[in-house]
């Protein structure tokens, strides 16, 4: 056996593996860098439930014309520079891996304007191979297209499901991602035709934004809770015990922004739960955890769907306490009247 260099493209492809499961995986990577950019617009095109084609234009800060060849590089990025930086995190990417995996499995093509600069610049790679960077016409902001999804990887593309099944996984993820960030407008199109718009309100804490994402059930039977302590805040919605689940599907749970799943936290909530709620049915949830960076690590899993608390019995009291604080009433008005 001759042990030998893998070749960059090879070694991004490997990394995609983990990374681009599936068109929602894209979505999902180049709608947080539109985030991690400011942008307060983003428009998102699909064909084919995003196979064929993902184009995704924000109004962010963009990128310089000359750094368009990083951005596509490994463990290239603007959000930290040291181990420091990456123990405080406050972006949701940090690992500089989605664009150059991205772009080693599809056609793909780069097109960004700063704010301040005359015009933009583009860039496209093909299967890995970059072309030159010339000058293109764009607004402030960035576009990111990506064509024929795992064209170049056979193994990969098998396991595309049908148009119906990927639109779905990507609305999942848009929804997930739109409801921690309702002041920022979001605009869906499908094979040309508008499929979904999330209107911008401006407001951290719009109810309107979760009436869209969860229905009018789950807001009528919300109850908001926002409580600080021991160094954390928890602030979001819980549904009354009445209004519950067969399954855990409207359970959304953010850590300083970022969605994640998390067993500790889930087990505080169920703990909460559990005495006004039947065996066997969910509760359903948004709720928003925020703590010092410093106090959780996000770097555990390539496609940072896990965190690490630092103190994981802490964070499950102050959730459990919370909680159970809050859905008092309900608990209140379910015991049996007092006999006297
Ligand atoms: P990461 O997000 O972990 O830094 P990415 O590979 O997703 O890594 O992106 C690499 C870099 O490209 C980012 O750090 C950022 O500087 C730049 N970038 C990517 N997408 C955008 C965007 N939509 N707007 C502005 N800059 C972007
Ligand atoms: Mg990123």
């Amino acid at each position: 056996m001759t042990i030998r260099q893998l070749p960059d493209t090879l070694i991004n492809q490997i990394a995609a593996g983990e990374v681009v499961e599936r068109p929602a995986s894209v979505v999902k990577e180049l709608v947080e860098n539109a985030l991690d950019a400011g942008a307060k617009r983003i428009d998102i095109d699909l064909e084919d439930g995003g196979i064929r084609l993902i184009r995704i234009r924000d109004d962010g800060g963009g990128i310089a014309p000359e750094e368009l060849p990083l951005a596509v590089s490994r463990h290239a990025t603007s959000k930290i520079a040291s181990i420091d930086d990456l123990e405080a995190v406050a972006t949701l990417g940090f690992r500089g891996e989605a664009l150059p995996s991205v772009a080693s499995v599809s056609r793909f093509r780069l097109v960004s304007r700063r704010p301040d600069a005359d015009h933009g610049a583009e860039l496209r790679i093909e299967g890995g191979r970059h072309g030159e960077v010339v000058p293109q016409a764009h607004p402030p902001g960035t576009t990111v297209e990506v064509r024929d999804l795992f064209f170049n990887v056979p193994a990969r593309r098998k396991f595309l499901r049908a148009e119906r099944t990927e639109l779905g996984h990507i609305e999942d993820w848009l929804r997930t991602l739109a409801l921690a960030r309702p002041d920022v407008e979001i605009r869906v199109s499908h094979n040309g035709k508008p499929s979904r718009r999330w209107k911008g309100e401006g407001n951290l804490l719009s109810e309107v934004r979760l009436h869209e994402a969860l229905g009018e059930e789950f807001v009528r039977n919300a109850l908001r809770v926002d409580h600080a302590g021991a160094g954390m805040r928890l602030h979001g919605w819980i549904a009354q015990p009445a209004y519950n689940r067969a399954s855990a599907d409207q359970q959304y749970l953010y850590v300083n922004g970022r969605s994640v799943r998390d067993r500790n936290v889930a087990h505080a909530v169920r703990q909460a739960y559990s005495d006004v709620l039947f065996h066997g049915r969910h509760p359903a949830y948004v709720l928003f955890l925020e703590l010092d960076p410093r106090g959780v690590d996000v770097n555990v899993h390539p496609a940072k769907h896990e965190v690490r608390f630092r103190e994981s019995r802490l964070v499950h009291d102050f959730v459990y306490r919370t909680l159970h604080a809050a859905l008092a009433d309900t608990r209140a008005g379910a015991a049996p009247a007092p006999a006297y």
